[in-house]
Parts: structure tokens; C-alpha cells; sequence
């Protein structure tokens, strides 16, 4: 099954990082914990800045999508992705992407990981992620017209992502629906 890393546009936002009394941080690195707690908690704060984006990243790592998303989604019924409404910006919702898949560690050399917190087992700093390729046995089990995150989150101190993929043929589906602000991308292999 082919699949794509799935990208939208940065919306200068943060999504909780500010919200200082719903974040949990190690007493030993200082990284907060608790990323999705915090970003539940913060769900009914934000407010979407840059309206004119199908698909936006926060500077902390959450994504953003339009009704204009939501609505290719449902039409070809796609699957493996969540959306909480944002009740301040009515028409935007915050993207949950419900599948994890294993990230291959063998199949990207370039990874870069720094300082492993023997307290929280959180990595200081964690990128060069791409391309995000995930174990044989998880990319067997992918499903085409699906969703998926990888189980490592590359970031470090404000932000923490997963990276989104997608199988075939959502990238044909999104360009037909007139879709031009989220961008697939099939990396080559590195080796
Ligand atoms: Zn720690």
C-alpha cells in the first residue's frame, strides 16, 4: 500500500503551550507530560487565527482543519481521523488521528534523537523524522482511503507531532475535491 505524509500550512498559533496552568512538567528535563491532556483542556480556549487554511499545524504540534476537510472526508468515506469541534471558531475542528503505527527506526538513518530523560523517558529533542516510514508488519495492515500516525513524535521543547499519513488514493480524492492546501508527500527511501 502506498502512503504519503500528509502536511497542511503553519497557523501561527499555539494550541495550549500558553495555558500554563494545564501543563505537567518533568520535576528532572522540564518537558511537559501531558501534551493531550493539556490539549483537551485547551480545546475550549483556542481560537483560529488563520481561517483560510484546510489543514494547519500550531507551533506545539496540533492540527487544525476547515469544514472544507471534514466534508472531503466524510463524502468518500475515509477513514481513521477524529475532529473536536473548536467552539470559539465555529466550522474548525481539532484533527485526532485515532491509528498508531510503529516508525520504522532501521529505515531512516538520518534520525536524530538527543538526551533521553531517565525520569520521564521522553527524548530533549527528536528530528529529521522524515520519510516517515513505519514496520513491515503495520504497513501490511494499512487499509487504502485511511489515516494513520506514527507512534514517534518528532519535536522538541515547545512542539511534539506525530506525523499524519494517508494511503491511497486520498491524495487523488483531496486534488478532485479542489483541495490544494494539503500536500501529500511520498518520500523517496533513503539508505
Ligand atoms: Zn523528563
Amino acid at each position: 500500500m502506498k502512503y504519503y505524509s500528509v502536511t497542511g500550512t503553519d497557523n501561527n498559533s499555539e494550541f495550549y503551550y500558553m495555558n500554563d496552568e494545564f501543563l505537567k512538567h518533568c520535576p528532572k528535563c522540564g518537558l511537559i507530560y501531558n501534551r493531550e491532556e493539556a490539549t483537551a483542556l485547551s480545546v475550549s480556549r483556542f481560537r483560529v487565527k488563520k481561517k483560510h487554511y484546510t489543514l494547519s499545524h500550531c507551533w506545539d504540534g496540533p492540527m487544525i482543519v476547515s469544514e472544507r476537510f471534514v466534508a472531503a472526508y466524510v463524502k468518500h468515506g475515509l477513514k481513521g481521523l477524529g475532529f473536536v469541534k473548536i467552539p470559539q471558531s465555529p466550522g474548525f475542528y481539532l484533527l485526532r488521528a485515532l491509528n498508531v503505527l510503529r516508525y520504522d527506526y532501521a529505515r531512516n538513518p538520518r534520525l536524530f534523537m538527543k538526551d533521553q530523560c531517565e525520569e520521564c523517558g521522553q527524548w530533549y529533542e527528536v528530528s529529521l523524522a522524515n520519510p516517515p516510514r513505519v514496520v513491515p508488519e503495520d504497513e501490511a495492515r494499512m487499509e487504502a482511503g485511511a489515516f494513520y500516525r506514527t507512534d514517534l513524535e518528532s519535536g522538541e521543547k515547545v512542539e511534539r507531532t506525530p506525523m499524519l499519513l494517508a494511503t491511497d488514493p486520498i491524495p487523488r480524492l483531496f486534488r478532485e475535491s479542489g483541495i490544494k492546501d494539503v500536500y501529500f508527500d511520498y518520500p523517496e527511501e533513503i539508505g
